[in-house]
């Protein structure tokens, strides 16, 4: 089998954290006179002498995006199925050291949940959950996915890494896409926030994207979570080695990615690393004019003045009126939420501000599943 793990191993952090550290001005304006782009060329736009162009780059992605997206965005919203998790990670607030109340929703919550999000429009619907196998594992994803199959556009699903087996029995029931993040390509700083728990298998995680391609998964998402590497950088570097290797071998699947950087939770860390706004628009556009044909997905993790400000630049995924706890639709406690959100408008709110930008809101596009 092919694996990402023996690229990894030939990827030194030092080495391109200090390749990146020493681009210059002429580094970044010789990339940006290119018209290919190859794998490194993403070394200077993540430099710090990158960072006076944002509007150029900003211009360029934004050009990449109506390219070859239109001047459309999906609007998505996250269902919480349950908080148990077997786990303990130092940012989340469903760590298992956590004395919160847990629950996982029944049959019948979920509908009411799918109900509610339905009627703010919204046809494409991301699963996610706590890492608990007992408490939801592949028979409860199963039945939730049967369920609720033929309300929505599209099924994704945020959960733990699971077999490539399984991968295909959910796939065989409609699911159409799985994300799931490395969060850090850095091994040490890795460990030391999984703490306990089978996320602290490091390579069960990094090989997952592939086990997903080796189902022919419609859609598969990576991504990072900044703050737990001393160097969001060269974590992107590796983000972009990763969709680099994988667009090559397993072409017949689509991929999306996501910067998120850390929020507030009970008992989270402090960030290790700072990646202000103009950082991360600035990432996300390096990746943008590497990949044009990538999606790009933004969360209410970010405030409202700035997912207004980006969306329209080049963002295709866009969650709104988020609950980020098991029946937070319903209910609206937050006491069971895994982070705290900052945009807290909803759906239709946000639409208005986009259309006044310009983009028109892709609610449902077309129903994946039709055929299958
Ligand atoms: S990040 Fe995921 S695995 Fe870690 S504690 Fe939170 S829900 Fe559990």
């Amino acid at each position: 089998m092919q694996s990402f793990q023996k690229i990894w191993e030939t990827i030194q952090w030092n080495k391109i954290a200090h390749e990146i550290s020493i681009c210059k001005d002429y580094n970044v304006q010789k990339t940006l006179s290119k018209k290919i782009f190859y794998l490194n060329d993403i070394i200077p736009l993540l430099s710090k002498a990158a960072e006076p162009y944002l509007e150029e780059l900003s211009q360029i992605a934004q050009n990449l995006t109506h390219i070859r997206f239109g001047k459309t965005i999906r609007f998505f919203a996250p269902l919480y199925l349950s908080n148990f998790c077997a786990n303990d990670c130092t940012y989340c607030g469903f760590s298992m050291k956590n004395k919160i109340r847990r629950k996982v929703l029944n049959e019948n919550e979920v509908l009411q949940e799918c109900n509610n999000i339905l009627q703010n429009n919204i046809s494409h619907i991301l699963l996610v959950s706590g890492e608990h196998e007992k408490i939801a594992g592949i028979d409860y994803f199963s039945k939730i996915i049967l369920l609720i199959r033929k309300k929505f556009s599209s099924i994704l699903m945020e959960v733990q890494p699971l077999s490539e087996q399984n991968y295909s029995v959910l796939k065989n029931l409609g699911l159409d896409g799985v994300i799931i993040y490395q969060e850090t390509y850095n091994i040490k700083s890795y460990s030391q926030h999984h703490i306990r728990g089978k996320k602290q298998n490091f390579f069960w995680r990094l090989q997952t994207p592939e086990r997903l391609a080796q189902t022919n998964m419609e859609k598969i998402g990576l991504g990072i979570l900044v703050g737990l590497s001393n160097n969001w950088r060269v974590d992107c570097y590796f983000l972009a080695c990763h969709i680099y290797y994988l667009r090559t071998i397993y072409w017949k699947s689509n991929y999306s990615i996501s910067i998120l950087r850390l929020r507030p939770c009970l008992n989270g860390i402090q960030p290790c690393s700072i990646m202000t706004d103009r950082e991360l628009l600035q990432a996300m556009c390096a990746f943008r004019i590497l990949f044009p044909e990538i999606e790009i997905s933004l969360s209410t993790r970010e405030s409202e003045k700035f997912r207004d400000h980006v969306a329209p630049i080049l963002i295709n995924n866009i969650s709104a009126g988020s609950k980020t706890q098991p029946g937070g639709y319903v209910t609206s406690k937050t006491e069971l939420e895994q982070f705290s959100p900052q945009d807290h408008r909803s759906p239709k709110e946000v639409a208005d501000v986009l259309i006044k930008k310009g983009l028109s809101i892709i609610w449902k596009d077309w129903d994946y599943y039709l055929g299958r």
